[in-house]
């Protein structure tokens, strides 16, 4: 099955459902609303010349429009590439150019941010050409480019009279629910087919396009849900961002596979929109990275919030300190929350935790292999199989792996073997259960005079500290000793910590070559959209002051 038959299957069971709350929009679908309204968009972008294998980007925050957009592009052939919101020019010209966009769906501005001035700014001619004929000399593939006149948005007045550009409107307008077109590519599409160009978070580096197809996400949507128990009944809370595969796959397909009701809490993530929203919209779940959920936790005004409605929802993204956990399913409720592990290569999840996972294995481990797929933990070195309770790198096999890296071969080959595993750059161990532990990131492994030091670990320790709110450990070159620890460390509000105190805090409690050499304190970290702390930036950052 494809996406769109399965959404189509699911909009005829249950017609007036809520499928969709966007809270900051002010808009609500129903299912059957929802599948009418991705019918007629689909038959718009036939309108616009799009055909099958055609890539459409979508540049924005969360919002009904991007739901609408992904639904559409399922439903006839297209690839919709997701483009990071805080992408700037440079990156969005290299996004839009590496996978040859033939259109654009964007925000023309969002708070700071200039949307319709970085693109005038790629694309001079925009002014210039018809809609349907843009020639730009740095954007030679794109032809459309459409802003989504959301209310506040700032294009009113000047959205369909500019040249070039076309108003979210006006397309739809010229979109027909009954279009007879979108059933015949329906009928001609495989779930091989790709659905999706996703860029991975650019944690390590430069991200990366992965090419997915329905079966890889729409499976990994469904099974996801199931780790949940999700029914038509629950609401979902989603301040994740939809660019990435946590809000697109962990949030609306796992919602939408399961007949459940996707709400968005606002466009950009705020921790008191998201505890006002649980209330008011009595969410029954809530997804988020680590640092997502200690903002709510530690948020001033948490305690006014009514949160008993909650009951499950998905950590992922980067490992979550033991602590935070705790509390997250103590004082907010989740005593159902999942763990999950995953990579965008892989659809992403590979490894998840359920209800029925014992909450201390919940806490320490990201659970074991889902359904249908197979992880093996192996020495990066020899490729074989490590011993249960060992470290190596994990391995993933089955349904969800990606196509590969959209016109990147090499790169490709280099992440799936020729048996079809995909290689993730994790460390990770196996119990003799099957929970699986990630212990970090090969990348991130710092060799101190032959001792392999994992910062996780001391991360975990440094946490302890009853004035470390927040804590990131990397290594930086050294001349003795090849690498040495840095800590980098945010104190909680109102405390001042010294690294005297960092230090007799380790001293017997960790061995010394362990205990950071530099410790800095900073008010926050460098971090991805998607709320990934980026070690390679603290580790350029410390490279450069120590010369
Ligand atoms: P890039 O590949 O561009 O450097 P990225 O790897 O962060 O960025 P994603 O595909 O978004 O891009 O993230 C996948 C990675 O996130 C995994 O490889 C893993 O390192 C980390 N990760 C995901 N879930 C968890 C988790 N539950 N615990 C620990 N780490 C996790
Ligand atoms: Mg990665």
């Amino acid at each position: 099955q494809t996406l769109g038959d399965f959404f189509a299957g699911m909009a005829q069971r249950q017609p007036t459902r809520e499928a969709l709350v966007s809270r900051h929009q002010g808009l609500r679908y129903t299912y059957a609303e929802l599948h009418q309204a991705a019918r007629q968009l689909a038959s718009a972008l036939l309108g616009l010349g799009l055909a099958k294998g055609d890539r459409i980007g979508i540049w924005s925050h969360n919002n009904a429009e991007w739901v609408l957009m992904q639904l559409a592009t399922a439903q006839v052939g297209l690839i919709l590439v997701n483009i990071n919101p805080a992408y700037r020019t440079a990156e969005v010209e290299y996004a839009l150019n590496k996978v040859g966009c033939k259109a654009l769906v964007a925000m023309p501005q969002f708070k700071t941010s200039d949307y319709l001035g970085m693109l005038r700014e790629l694309a001079p001619e925009l002014a210039a050409s018809q809609p349907g004929a843009l020639q730009a000399a740095r954007l030679p593939t794109l032809r459309t480019v459409v802003w989504i006149d959301a209310a506040g948005s700032g294009v009113a007045g000047q959205g369909d009279e500019q040249p070039g550009m076309l108003r979210f409107s006006t397309l739809m307008a010229r979109g027909d629910a009954q279009d007879a077109r979108i059933d015949a590519i329906a009928a001609q599409l495989h779930n091989t087919d790709p659905i999706n160009i996703q860029f991975t978070s650019g944690t390590t580096g430069f991200p990366k396009g992965a090419t997915l197809t329905h079966r890889n996400i729409l499976n990994n949507g469904f099974f996801i849900g199931e780790c949940m128990r999700l029914t038509p009944e629950d609401r979902l809370c989603i301040p994740v961002p939809l660019y990435h595969c946590f809000g697109m796959v962990l949030g609306n397909l796992a919602c939408l596979t399961h007949g459940s009701t996707i709400v968005y809490p606002n466009d950009g993530f705020d921790a008191l929109t998201v505890l006002e929203t649980v209330q008011a919209e009595r969410c029954t779940g809530l997804h988020g990275v680590p640092t997502m959920f200690i903002a709510e936790l530690d948020h001033p005004r948490f305690a006014e919030f009514d949160l008993r409605t909650l009951r499950t929802g998905i950590m992922a993204g980067s490992p979550c300190p033991i602590e935070v956990m705790k509390r997250v399913v103590g004082d907010m409720h989740l005593s159902e929350i999942t763990i999950a592990y995953g990579m965008t290569e892989t659809s992403p999840v590979s490894c998840q935790s359920d209800a029925e996972t014992p909450l201390a294995k919940r806490v320490s481990t990201v659970g074991r292999v889902q359904p249908h797929l197979e992880v093996k933990i192996i020495d990066p070195e020899t490729g074989a199989v490590v011993p249960r309770g060992e470290r190596g790198e994990l391995c993933t096999q089955g349904y969800s792996v990606m196509h590969g890296y959209w016109g990147d071969e090499a790169k490709t080959r280099e992440a799936i073997d020729e048996g079809g595993w995909m290689h993730t750059g994790d460390l990770a161990t196996m119990d003799d259960e099957g929970y699986v532990n990630i212990v970090g990131r090969i990348k991130d492994m710092v060799i101190r005079g032959g001792e392999n030091v994992y910062p996780r670990e001391i991360e975990e320790f440094l946490y302890r500290h009853p004035m470390v709110q927040d804590v990131q450990v990397v290594g930086v070159p050294d001349q003795r000793f090849g690498e040495e620890l840095c800590a980098w460390i945010i104190a909680k509000p109102g405390t001042r910590p010294s690294e005297d105190d960092i230090r007799a805090f380790c001293k017997g409690q960790i061995a010394h070559y362990k205990v950071p050499r530099y410790i800095r304190f900073v008010t926050s970290f460098p971090m991805t959209v998607t709320g990934k702390i980026q070690k390679f930036k603290i580790r350029d950052v410390m490279k450069d002051e120590l010369g």
